[in-house]
């Protein structure tokens, strides 16, 4: 018989944790399951500015407590990738890779990785050269100069930290501009250390077992360049983890969770919470928030289960 709980949340990042925190304190019994590593894509950022009450703090360092502290009120946290959920009845059945469980309700806080720019041997050189996470990589290219490929927050996140220790930092970004915030763009353009080239587009990762240069076109004039560095740390923008759920609850064509403000899908009894869902800011602070909203609606629609067995 597989083992049941009131309430199982699937991803242990922001959002998931959240939630758990708070059916927790709702007196129910929940299940956390997480396939990586706890804290989600917070964890890989090396400074976070914009939480309440931090001033500036590593978000794994966030993380660790938001751990500790479902760990302080009971939850249980299983490393398993659920595979796949099904509805019978008012029942759900999560499979992961290792074991099944049942529960009343279901969060799915599953959030979004990274996405792969899609130029021939990306993947090959994935560890030789091509990487997508600054925070884990980074200190490997020390002294070095490297590449970072992207527009937005993150990849100027990863420009600051590289700032400080690699010899230089290229920026390649694809339109005429940066679209981060302003703090962040100051910040990073005050380093001696950095550039940023506009309008190219990456066409060839060259280097034979390990990178040695990157080859791009200007998107205006079709110019080739050439950037010579030891690492490209890619930040293109990311894509949800919605795939195992898709059967179970209806998404959008980017395959985000089609859900409100409320995290009330299309399935009776399945919330979705943070960056996993259709909205227009996916940050920390708005994970946490539908981490408590789904947490109350989903504590809600068990006890009216309960109530009518
Ligand atoms: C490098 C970087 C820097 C960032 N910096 C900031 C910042 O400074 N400020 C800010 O506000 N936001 C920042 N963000 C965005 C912020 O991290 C996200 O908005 C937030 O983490 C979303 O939380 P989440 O819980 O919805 O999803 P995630 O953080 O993506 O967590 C989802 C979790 O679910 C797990 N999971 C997925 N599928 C399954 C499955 N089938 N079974 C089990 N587990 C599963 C994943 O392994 C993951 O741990 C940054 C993001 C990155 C990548």
């Amino acid at each position: 018989m597989p083992k049941h709980f009131d309430i199982i949340v699937i991803g242990a990042g922001p959002a998931g944790m959240t939630a758990a925190l708070n059916c927790l304190r709702a007196g129910k019994t929940v299940l956390v399951l997480e396939g990586e590593n706890v804290g989600g894509q917070i964890a890989l950022s090396p400074r976070v500015e914009n939480f309440p009450s931090y001033p500036v703090a590593a978000g794994a360092e966030l993380m660790d407590k938001l751990y500790s502290q479902i760990e302080q009120w009971g939850a249980q946290i299983e490393f398993e990738c659920a595979k796949s959920a099904v509805k019978e009845g008012k029942t759900f059945t999560i499979t992961t890779d290792y074991a099944t469980y049942t529960c009343t309700s279901v969060i799915l806080a599953t959030g979004c990785k990274h996405r792969e720019i899609g130029v021939e041997r990306e993947e090959e050189l994935v560890g030789n050269g091509v990487s997508y996470c600054a925070l884990c990589d980074g200190a490997f290219y020390k002294g070095e100069d490297v590449a970072v490929i992207g527009d937005a927050n993150t990849a100027l996140q990863y420009a600051l930290l590289l700032a400080g220790y690699c010899n230089k930092v290229h920026i390649c970004a694809l339109f005429d501009r940066l679209f981060a915030d302003k703090a962040l763009v100051d910040l990073v353009m005050a380093k001696p250390n950095v550039d940023v080239t506009y309008n190219i587009a990456l066409k060839e990762f060259v280097g034979e077992d390990e990178l040695s240069s990157l080859r791009f076109e200007n998107t205006a004039t079709g110019e080739p360049l050439t950037v010579d560095c030891k690492c490209a740390f890619i930040c293109v923008g990311q894509i949800p983890q919605n795939e195992p759920f898709k059967d179970l609850v209806a998404l959008d064509s980017k395959g985000y969770i089609i859900a409100d403000e409320s995290c009330v899908t299309s399935c009776e009894g399945v919330f979705a919470a943070g960056d996993c869902r259709t909205k227009k800011i996916r940050q920390l602070t708005t994970a946490a928030s539908d981490g408590t909203v789904a947490a109350y609606a989903a504590c809600a629609y068990v006890d009216k289960v309960t109530a009518n067995l």
